[in-house]
């Protein structure tokens, strides 16, 4: 696609492969790098090719995802967070992903899939439902699953996972108590001396509880939002570099008389003569419309009251709020009489401008949101700039 520079994101893969170092530095373990949902939009396929000497293995959500990968040259192993459905076996098998599995529909699929050129073992990854609650197969279960899929002669289990339900939150105590039902449940393994591979890895920690929970590192880690730079909750650990930077340009400049109101539904009206200017970015590029300004006027006394803007970007290095609603394609601010702003100015939504910042937690927060949710809703229309080119 042709693009013109109305939109667009800075994506640095100098401080994505800087934070998969520190992160390896601080664990000392093997790295999954999550980069599912096009690597939090930071561009799956640029952000493997830059990984691809510090990760053991590549994590993605969606069988489509793993696809776009191998046909791109990623030859590390990529595992499939999220046991897929059996249909999908054939595919599996021919480019050759490693599931996570919870059910014995997919383990026979996978073993049953005839392929001529195909690596004699099929691996897959164990899910266990520790408590969070929405796949695997439940700890109690796991070690009969086990057993049973051992029977099954082209499967290879390489690996053993679970995942954390709230390790994002300051009280890290349900954590724990999954912690100790995967420890169990791994030691009952031993115990039976249970040699599910002979290259095992058994792996946990999401961000969150690479960052707080040395305990859950085991083989590997498994992180995808600190890999961009960016912390899962208020704690920061470890300092690590945001890699994204989200701009546009000025489309419009004009100023409004007094009770003037702009964009749709007008509701923002401007107490005195006002400087506007359109950004060219909408809720059409994931810019998220909940910024929008005032969704109710109060009108007391004859004084016009707007809800205190939401949003605010970084233009001519200063601060300004969104006024009225966010279109589709268009973003109003309110500029100072004396901004130095002019058609074709670049704005900041997310990232640094001379000495002014946006950080997407700031963005996130005031759209009621969180980070993950911003990053996933960039559009497909944003154009991805990288650094290194
Ligand atoms: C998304 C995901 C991760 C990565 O989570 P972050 O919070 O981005 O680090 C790890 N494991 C599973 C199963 C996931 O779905």
């Amino acid at each position: 696609m042709t693009t013109f520079s109305r939109t667009w994101i800075e994506i640095d893969l100098t401080a994505i492969m800087a934070n998969a170092a520190a992160i390896k530095a601080q664990t000392g373990t093997r790295l999954i790098a999550v980069i599912k949902a096009d690597a939090y939009g930071h561009g799956a396929v640029r952000v493997a090719q830059a990984l691809h000497e510090i990760a053991e293995m590549f994590a993605v959500a969606t069988v489509e995802e793993g696809i776009e990968l191998r046909e791109a040259g990623i030859r590390k192993p990529i595992l499939i967070l999220f046991s897929p459905l059996p249909e999908l076996a054939e595919a599996i098998v021919a480019y050759q992903l490693t599931p996570a599995i919870d059910n014995w529909q997919l383990a026979q699929r996978l073993n049953e899939v005839e392929q001529v050129d195909a690596v004699e073992r099929r691996a897959v990854h164990v899910d266990i439902n520790t408590g969070m609650n929405r796949s695997g197969v439940h700890w109690t279960e796991a070690k009969a699953f086990l057993d049973r899929l051992k029977t099954l002669k082209r499967l290879e289990i390489e690996g053993v996972f679970t995942h954390f339900a709230t390790a994002d939150e300051t009280d890290n105590s349900y954590a724990y108590v999954q912690l100790e039902r995967f420890s169990l449940l791994l030691a009952n393994l031993v115990e039976e001396s249970l040699s599910y591979s002979s290259t095992h890895i058994v792996h946990a920690a999401n961000s969150a509880a690479t960052l707080t929970i040395p305990e859950a590192r085991f083989d590997a880690v498994r992180p995808g939002l600190s890999l961009y730079g960016i912390y899962p909750s208020t704690e920061k650990p470890m300092p690590l570099q945001p890699a994204l930077t989200w701009k546009t340009r000025v489309g419009w400049v004009g100023w409004i008389e007094a009770g003037e109101g702009v964009s749709y539904g007008l509701t923002y009206r401007a107490p005195n003569r006002t400087r506007v200017a359109t950004l060219q970015v909408g809720y059409g590029d994931g810019y998220p419309r909940a910024l929008s300004n005032s969704l109710s006027i109060v009108r007391r006394e004859a004084v016009l009251r707007h809800t205190p803007s939401r949003g605010e970007v970084l233009i001519a290095g200063k601060r300004r709020p969104i006024i009225g609603r966010i279109c589709m394609d268009a973003t109003l601010i309110q500029l100072e009489p004396s901004d130095d702003v002019s058609i074709g100015d670049e704005a900041v939504l997310i990232g640094k401008q001379r000495d002014a910042e946006i950080g997407i937690d700031e963005v996130a927060a005031r759209a009621n949101t969180i980070s993950y949710h911003i990053l996933t809703q960039i559009s497909r229309r944003v154009a991805r700039n990288y650094k290194p080119l």
